[in-house]
């Protein structure tokens, strides 16, 4: 079983983290239990992947962050990565690399230990769960900007882990890339794994998360369900922008559309 915690699969206590004499989170508390897709919105800068950092064990910070109990920084690294997987914003190209080689990079942690006869199958779930299996023997540099992303996604799905930590995995991606990528997410967490996943777009938090949490100047503004927190006043606030949030049609889940001038076609 994944994820069988009580307290929470991530649970962040207090944290702060001051680089150069600039707070770049401050205070910071949020707890994502197993079985939880958490989606962490806020405007650019407002220190969402420093928090993921942190979560992920790859910054120093002041309080305390756990994942499945154990404290992050107190552990070998090979068993932290065994507990999380890390999707960063900026995945690196991996020149010389073919797709499937990429994406088996993810099954290091398993190196060694019994779960290494798996990498195989492994490797071919995640690949078809992105729609990627027939890209296997691609050099990956050739990939497309949102074809990359996918296989960096599946690199992070082939770790293995109950907690996943994604940065923007929708950022470059259409629109059906950007649904399957969150109804992935939903099924790690429905078989009992923890997802933090940082959006911006506020109507697929409201969709696919259980929980929001809105970071403002490296403080958590709110957190709670998408519809308490993706509210217009708020969001009109935090983000310096007007909108209008209505129920989607179909499931009733928050959608925010901008407000927007359309200049009229001049005929
Ligand atoms: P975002 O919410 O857009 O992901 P980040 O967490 O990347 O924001 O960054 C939060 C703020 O901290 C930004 O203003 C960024 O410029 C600043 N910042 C992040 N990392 C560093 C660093 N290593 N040194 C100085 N400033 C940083
Ligand atoms: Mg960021």
């Amino acid at each position: 079983m994944i994820g069988a915690s009580t307290a929470g699969a991530v649970v962040v206590s207090g944290i702060g983290v001051v680089i150069d004499g600039r707070p770049l989170l401050a205070d910071v508390d949020l707890t994502v239990r197993a079985g939880e897709v958490l989606a962490l919105v806020g405007p650019n800068g407002a220190g969402k992947s420093t928090l993921l950092r942190a979560i992920a064990g790859d910054l120093a910070h002041s309080g305390t962050i756990a994942i499945d109990g154990v404290r992050t920084g107190g552990e070998a690294p090979l068993a932290t990565a065994r507990r999380r997987a890390v999707l960063e914003q900026d995945t690196a190209v991996a020149f010389g690399f073919r797709v499937g080689e990429v994406v088996r990079m993810g099954r290091a942690p398993w190196r060694g230990t019994r779960r290494a006869v798996d990498d195989d199958t492994v490797v071919a779930r995640v690949l078809d769960q992105v729609e990627l299996a027939d890209r296997i023997d691609q050099a990956f540099p050739s990939l497309s900007g949102g074809e990359s992303a996918r296989a960096s996604f599946a690199r992070v799905l082939a770790q293995s882990t109950p907690v996943l930590l994604l940065d923007e995995p929708t950022a470059a991606l259409d629109l059906r890339h950007q649904e399957a990528v969150l109804a992935v997410a939903r099924a790690h967490a429905r078989a009992g794994g923890a997802v933090v996943v940082v959006l911006h777009d506020l109507s697929l938090a409201g969709a696919y998360a259980d929980r929001v949490a809105m970071l403002a100047s490296g403080r958590i503004v709110a957190d709670g369900t998408p519809t308490d927190v993706l509210t217009a006043d708020r969001i009109g606030a935090v983000y310096r922008h007007p909108v209008t949030v209505v129920p989607d049609p179909n499931t009733g889940t928050p959608v925010v559309v901008p407000s927007r001038t359309v200049q009229e076609a001049s005929s």
